[in-house]
Formats: C-alpha cells, sequence, structure tokens
C-alpha cells in the first residue's frame, strides 16, 4: 500500500469509531507516516502502530489495533488456522437455521479447497448472505468448534459481494442406508416471510412476531454402516417418499388442531427404512439430489447401521 492510500485507511477507520481527523491532523499524520517509513526505515505495521497510538492518547482514548488499517492476509479454507484472523473468498454453499438469538447467520461457505461453517453475529451489523452467493469475507476470525473448522464474522469484518463464480469441490456420492433419526423440527414448521428462518411459536429472531408461512422440511440422519450423513429433505423430496404433500400435511394438522401429528406420521413412514441417496457431501451434510426408497434385501443385508435411534 502506498502512504496515501494508508493514511485514507486511518481516517476512514478513525471516523468509524468517532474520531474526525482535522485537514491539519490528516496532514501532519501523513507527514509522520513518511518520516518514520521512507527515513527511519520502520516497518509499515509497526509505523501504523505508533502513529495510532498518538492519534489515540490526544483523542483521550484507549488504543487503536492497527489490525484496523490493514486487511487480514486471504487464505483458503483448507488453511484456516485457530485464532487467526483471515479474509476468505467463499460461496454460501447452505444457509442453517439459527442456533441462537445471538446469531444473525449460519451456514457453510466453500471455496476450491472445502467448506467451513460460518457465522455471522447479530452484534456485527452485516448485510444478509444469500445461498449461491459469493462474497469475500474480510478480516474473520478463524477457529474450530467441535473439531471443525468455522470462521466467525464480528463487528470488524467486512462481507462484500463478488461478481465471481468459486467452484466448490463437488464430492457426489450415493449411500445406501437407514433412516435412523429425524429431528424435532422437522415436519410441518412454519417460516418467517421475510427472512424464510423456522418461526417458533409464531416469533421469528430476527423480525419478532410474524405470520409464518407453512412449509414441509426434514432434517434427518442417514445411516450406511460405515457413516453417519445429516439430510435435510425438503417438500418435493418427502411428497416423493411418502405421498404426505404441503396441502394434506396443513389438512392434517387443521383437522386434529395438533401439527406434531404431520411428524409422527412422517417418522412412521420414514424411519428404519432403507434409502438409495444422491447428492454432494458438505462437511457432514449430504446435500440431497435425488433419494429413493431401497428395497434390496439381499444389499441390504451387506449394510449394518450401528444402531436405530427413536
Ligand atoms: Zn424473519
Amino acid at each position: 500500500m502506498n502512504l496515501e492510500k494508508i493514511m485514507e485507511k486511518i481516517s476512514e477507520k478513525l471516523s468509524k469509531a468517532g474520531i474526525e481527523l482535522s485537514q491539519k491532523e490528516k496532514e501532519e499524520t501523513l507527514a509522520k507516516l513518511k518520516l518514520l517509513i521512507h527515513e527511519f526505515k520502520i516497518p509499515e505495521k509497526e509505523a501504523v502502530r505508533t502513529i495510532l497510538n498518538h492519534i489515540a492518547r490526544n483523542h483521550n482514548i484507549s488504543n487503536i489495533s492497527e489490525k484496523m488499517v490493514f486487511d487480514s492476509p486471504e487464505v483458503k479454507l483448507d488453511s484456516l488456522e485457530n485464532e487467526k484472523r483471515v479474509t476468505v473468498k467463499a460461496k454460501v454453499i447452505q444457509l442453517w437455521d439459527s442456533e441462537s438469538p445471538s446469531i444473525s447467520q449460519v451456514g457453510l461457505i466453500g471455496d476450491e479447497t472445502g467448506t467451513a461453517k460460518f457465522v455471522i453475529w447479530k452484534k456485527s451489523e452485516k448485510p444478509k448472505v444469500q445461498e449461491g452467493k459469493c462474497y469475500l469475507f474480510k478480516n474473520v476470525v478463524a477457529d474450530s468448534f467441535n473439531g471443525r473448522k468455522q470462521i466467525k464474522v464480528t463487528k470488524t469484518s467486512e462481507i462484500i459481494e463478488i461478481d465471481e463464480e468459486i467452484e466448490t469441490p463437488k464430492r457426489e456420492i450415493e449411500v445406501i442406508g437407514a433412516m435412523v433419526h429425524i429431528q424435532k423440527n422437522s415436519g410441518l414448521i412454519a417460516r418467517c416471510p421475510k427472512c424464510k428462518r423456522v418461526v417458533s411459536k409464531g416469533v421469528c429472531t430476527e423480525h419478532g412476531k410474524v405470520k409464518g408461512k407453512p412449509d414441509l422440511r426434514i432434517k434427518a440422519i442417514i445411516d450406511d454402516g460405515a457413516s453417519v450423513y445429516e439430510v435435510v429433505l425438503n417438500e418435493e423430496n418427502i411428497t416423493h417418499l411418502t405421498g404426505i404433500d404441503l396441502n394434506k400435511a396443513i389438512k392434517m394438522a387443521k383437522k386434529t388442531l395438533d401439527r406434531s401429528i404431520v411428524l409422527a406420521e412422517l417418522k412412521k413412514k420414514l424411519l428404519g427404512r432403507y434409502y438409495r441417496v444422491k447428492g454432494t457431501i458438505a462437511g457432514r451434510y449430504l446435500l440431497v439430489s435425488e433419494i429413493n426408497h431401497f428395497e434390496d434385501v439381499e444389499a441390504i443385508l451387506n449394510f449394518l447401521p450401528t444402531e436405530v435411534r427413536e
């Protein structure tokens, strides 16, 4: 970066922190930067740190990190390291249900080298990302959770949509296995009409009280005896396997005034049976492109799932 550019960044970041430099201060700071870097041959980062400390003292605030001025290095997802601030260029592969009200969005991103979970904290006040779009996630924190790599978007991060296609590694696989578990937030669910989040008791964690739009989905575990895969089935998959579509599910729930009847019925029809699932692997998820009943008993005997839960 040239010094004018660094200076621009410094005043931009300070302005965000509520400090407006006067023209005079800007000129003086630039002159100091030139002196430190060109005359005294001090490395850029150190020079910027010195300058920021000086400004912080003059404005009676605690120190400002020089990390705010320099973007963190861009890395590929397969070389994420814990506790590092990094920049990654990745595609949003899948959005998941937010696990907590402090999370704005959570899901899976991918680049040419692999995938990672991402978490965007609500406090970071970032615009929403969309499935299938590519972004530059600048200055995010890399760490791991339960042995899985993830990045976290905080207030000092930036998310910039980019007009570029990123090819994520497509690991097409076919699995034959039993559906051994269906999660409780499955069946007839309601989604927020604004953000499509699953609403609980009529409340969206983002938009408060909303009139939820009904939808059918199943989150399940498929076990092929060697591995377990998490799958999400949409209305089309569910209708194909059970004959129950959204309208029918709504009718069932209305008749009994109880939506859990739908989940109970789907469990009865789906659990413990065998399926041939085609899809791509993303982390622990198998993104379903096709799912069919599998009735070949001989072949099934070769696949012994570990244990049928529920
Ligand atoms: Zn919402």
